[in-house]
């Protein structure tokens, strides 16, 4: 009997999982497995804050769940632990006799000091580690370039692979699993069991963790509504559901396959050119696999504060009672406002959005955009190590931008993408009455005005904490 184990990690799914089907293909029993590693669920960032918040820990612990009763339709389960994976697998082989270990290859620091802990870990027992791949919608075996070669700049690597490279087709699921019998299968923690000194915050993802609803929402943003078509138009929005797809949580824990997406997409429009919405997803998605590419390019240098290049910013405050100010959405700048709280009760922000506070944090309050990216991982539903750090060392000028970084003009910003002040009103309620003019530019409205509007600057709302340069 040969045996494998599969321990998932954020590859949640059962459809193009290439560690899962090889593992099957290979062993004659394997061995499912999921890890809650408390690093990861319980510790801090460095700047303090908890590394997982609690919006992310329930998609995550609702996308293992759905995984487990996925395994259990097809006569397996899913074992899940807690605990750290370099000392939990190589036990879980030894008193189980398993000959390989499949899984997907992380890139990033401590996701690698994990593997390669494990993999040592494992060759001291005889058991051989697998890597697999299935993050990304290309292939990197099937790239033109070495990672060491890969280009800097976004629209040079889109023309070096959008029209030459074929995306390999995604792997079907599994049509059944024979599993290694007789291992206690370990139960589910809840959110309640990694929260800490959060001040009470709740879970508020309006969508369901999990390989089930990636793919009703899959189904839902292409073929049921079409709403993919207007993508293009649409993406820069930042109120409501249809706006962009939401398909960042369920691809940052691996629940859906961008190769899925695409191949969706293809059926949705067998000329992707043709239809502007469509082709622009993929062109999301191909930013997604840049900054994947940069982490791998550039490894560890993703998180420094000077980026790639070590180039220091000029921006370096660290001042927390600052930072505080922004972390809490309450600048005074209505736009920030509205996207941090957006961000605090739902774990999720727009593109446009995080643009916006990313560049007011960093050209406005002059702070360490580190403080902004680490708040951001800790707060994210779809936290991606890559997406996240990429894009913030982007916006400070110390990633991969030709330019010397991304400041946003906040007046113009709200005139053309918040026009009728509907989304700052959604979640700043306290402004619904305040005529949009007015909260245009928080620099030139005064106390009198607002309070004509029975607010009362300072205490309902708070003033604009400094002058736009
Ligand atoms: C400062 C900052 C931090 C970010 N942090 C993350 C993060 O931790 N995780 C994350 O998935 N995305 C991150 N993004 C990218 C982007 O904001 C989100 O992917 C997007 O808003 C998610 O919503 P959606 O799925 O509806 O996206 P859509 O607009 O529908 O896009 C489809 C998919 O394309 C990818 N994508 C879109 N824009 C980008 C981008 N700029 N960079 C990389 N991939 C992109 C995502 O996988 C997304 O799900 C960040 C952007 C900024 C500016």
């Amino acid at each position: 009997m040969k045996r494998a184990v599969v321990w998932f990690r954020s590859d949640l799914r059962l459809h193009d999982n290439e560690a899962l089907t090889h593992a099957i293909n290979t062993a004659d029993e394997i061995i499912p497995l999921y890890i809650f590693d408390e690093r990861v669920f319980k510790a801090k960032t460095s700047f303090g804050f908890n590394k997982t918040e609690v919006h992310r820990s329930q998609f995550i612990i609702e996308s293992v769940t759905d995984l487990r009763s996925s395994l259990l339709k097809l006569g397996a389960n899913l074992i899940v632990r807690i605990g750290s994976p370099e000392k939990i697998i190589p036990e879980l082989c030894r008193s189980h006799k398993a000959n390989w270990v499949y899984c997907n290859r992380e890139r990033t620091k401590e996701e690698v000091i994990v593997q390669d802990e494990l993999e040592a870990n494992l060759w001291t027992i005889g058991v051989e580690m697998r890597y697999c791949r299935g993050k990304m919608l290309y292939h990197t075996a099937d790239l033109p370039f070495p990672i060491t070669q890969s280009p800097d700049v976004f629209t040079n690597y889109r023309k070096e692979v959008e029209k030459l490279i074929p995306i390999r087709l995604p792997l079907n699921a599994p049509k059944e699993v024979t599993m290694v019998e007789g291992i206690e299968e370990g139960g589910l923690p809840s959110v309640e069991d990694f929260t800490q000194d959060n001040n009470g915050m709740q879970p508020g993802f309006p969508l369901k963790g999990g390989e089930t609803n990636a793919l009703k929402e899959l189904q839902y943003y292409l073929h049921e509504t079409g709403l993919v078509s207007n993508y293009k138009k649409t993406r820069n929005e930042m109120l409501g559901r249809d706006y962009s797809s939401k398909f960042s949580a369920y691809l940052a824990t691996g629940s859906l396959s961008p190769k899925l997406i695409y191949a969706e997409l293809l059926k949705f429009a067998p000329d992707l050119s043709a239809n502007e919405g469509a082709y622009w997803l993929y062109f999301e998605l191909l930013w997604r696999d840049f900054f994947r590419l940069v982490g791998k390019k550039y490894g560890s240098k993703i998180f420094l504060q000077g980026g790639i290049n070590n180039k220091l910013p000029d921006q370096q405050s660290e001042e927390m009672s600052l930072f505080n100010i922004w972390k809490e959405g309450r600048t005074g700048f209505p736009l920030v406002d509205a996207n941090m709280r957006e961000m605090n009760r739902t774990g999720f922000m727009s593109n446009r959005g995080r643009q916006i506070v990313a560049s007011f944090l960093i050209y406005e309050m002059r702070m360490n955009w580190q403080l902004g990216a680490e708040y951001f991982e800790s707060m994210l539903v779809d936290y991606d190590p890559c997406s996240n750090y990429g894009n913030w060392q982007y916006i400070a000028g110390v990633g991969v931008d030709p330019r010397q970084g991304r400041r946003f003009n906040l007046v113009f910003q709200a005139q053309k993408h918040d026009p009728e002040a509907q989304y700052i009103k959604h979640w700043i309620p306290e402004l619904t009455d305040i005529p949009y003019s007015l909260l245009l530019d928080p620099n030139k409205y005064s106390s009198e005005q607002f309070f004509e509007y029975g607010i009362t600057l300072g205490k309902d709302y708070p003033t604009p904490m400094l002058s736009l340069g």
